[in-house]
């Protein structure tokens, strides 16, 4: 932009409204395919590491704006499982890099929402397991807002300048897709970015509006595999045997006070047992007993401690039980299934919620308690948040939906639910107007 129409501008409205008005009738043009665009992808979910048709549309579309694309990017560890990561790329400019990701994989539910366009796939999973596929956690609606504001941005080269990277990560659900996508990479065969954004759909959160948290967001996750042995004999004659069921039991409330009592009562932290399993009849002690526990924590000290205290604890009621050391627990944190918080770099995240104040109305717009879920987006701003990242929240429910489960209706449907249905024209639209604003707010000339 020279300098008259800069003053042209600046002298019509201010920057943010400005651009805002080139934004919106663009938004409202596509919004009609957009929806449909959205509504096919509901039909035809695919499952994390099999997002070949998904994958497909988003550089198929991002290629038709313009964008150099490259498709297949992701290595895992395993080499049986497909890399479906999309990068596209569109230069326009010195500037800064800013990378936008959105997430593509469905999940193993079947869907019972009777919607006209609701999913009845189903497909093998990694295991070769015949399994219902949904988009219930919302990702149609990213993959659908990424394409709406790629398409924004393409059509306002004027308003932007610097490097955009949009992403479609897959196997998003199984927390590792963005690592397979680093691993294979993404920055270094791809700009790095000076910046990186996410959206996730909300469940509760009224449709047109945003929500954002500075700071930490979403927690850590880490699966943590535990087998707890002892020695196996007659149920009758215990005085014979070590005990794994008992010590397991001993195990499952001792290691409660890791959490409350080892913990700073000011650093979350979460320790679930979500999975037991010993023996197989009522009168024989097993050998052994499996634990499958899932450890939550923002702090990457925390982490690290839980999982030293999960293993010391474990070691301790095994000494204490007269386990020989031959048969000590077995305590093992998953190299796979682990991601690191979500952290949203404070000075970023103040500065895009102020331009979506802006553009988008300061209702519209509200801060969010951080939660202990998950999600693997963290990890594209490398170890020690080397990258400022911001996630931010698109409400997806109908006003009135959300009115009548406060006034004492039943409970929303939580994200992953077979129940779980975002309202698709009003949640989109607000995604790639949330979207297209904090691009051009960190891409502005
Ligand atoms: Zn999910
Ligand atoms: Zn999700």
């Amino acid at each position: 932009m020279n300098r008259m129409m800069a003053l042209l501008c600046a002298l019509a409205a201010p920057p943010a409204m400005g651009q805002q008005a080139h934004i919106d009738p663009k938004v409202d043009k596509e919004l009609p395919s957009l929806v449909t665009m959205y509504k096919e992808l509901h039909a035809a979910p695919e499952l994390s590491h099999h997002e070949d048709k998904t994958s497909a549309l988003v550089a198929r579309e991002l290629r038709s704006l313009g964008f150099e694309v490259t498709e297949h990017v992701g290595k895992y560890p395993d080499p049986a499982l497909k890399g479906y990561g999309v990068v596209a790329v569109m230069k326009n400019g010195p500037g800064p890099t800013v990378l936008v990701r959105a997430d593509m994989d469905g999940l193993p539910v079947e869907e019972q929402t009777g919607l006209p366009y609701a999913s009845h796939v189903r497909a093998k999973d990694d295991a070769g397991v015949d399994v219902p596929v949904m988009h219930a956690c919302g990702h149609d609606i990213h993959v659908t807002s990424l394409v709406g504001t790629a398409r924004v941005l393409a059509s306002s080269k004027k308003d932007w300048h610097g490097t955009l990277v949009l992403l479609g990560q897959p196997a998003e659900e199984r927390i590792d897709g963005a690592r397979a996508m680093l691993a294979d990479g993404l920055y270094s065969r791809f700009p790095k970015p000076d910046f990186a954004i996410a959206l996730h759909d909300s469940a509760e959160l009224e449709a047109g509006k945003v929500g954002y948290t500075p700071g930490y967001m979403l927690a850590s996750a880490t699966s943590v595999d535990v087998t707890i042995r002892g020695r196996g004999g007659h149920g009758a004659y215990p005085h014979a045997t070590k005990d794994p069921v008992v010590m397991a039991a001993e195990y499952v409330l001792a290691i409660q006070t890791i959490v409350s009592r080892e913990d700073s009562p000011l650093d979350p932290a979460v320790v679930t047992v979500g999975s037991i399993h010993g023996g197989t009849k009522h009168n024989i002690i097993p050998d052994e007993v499996h634990l499958q526990l899932s450890v939550r924590a923002y702090k990457e000290e925390v982490r690290s401690h839980i999982l030293a205290s999960l293993d010391r604890i474990a070691k301790g009621i095994a000494l204490a039980g007269g386990v020989p050391e031959d048969r000590a627990p077995i305590v093992k944190a998953s190299e796979t299934e682990v991601t690191s918080a979500t952290y949203n770099d404070p000075a970023l995240t103040e500065r895009v919620a102020v331009a979506m104040k802006s553009a988008l109305g300061a209702d519209n717009i509200v801060k969010l308690d951080p939660v202990m879920g998950s999600e693997d987006f963290g990890q594209l701003g490398l170890e020690n948040h080397q990258i400022p990242t911001m996630m931010f929240r698109v409400g997806a429910i109908d006003t009135d939906r959300v009115a009548k489960s406060k006034n004492g209706g039943a409970p929303l449907p939580s994200l992953h639910s077979a129940l779980f249905w975002p309202a698709p024209e009003l949640t989109i639209r607000t995604g790639v107007r949330a979207m297209s604003t904090a691009v051009l707010e960190l891409m502005k000339n």
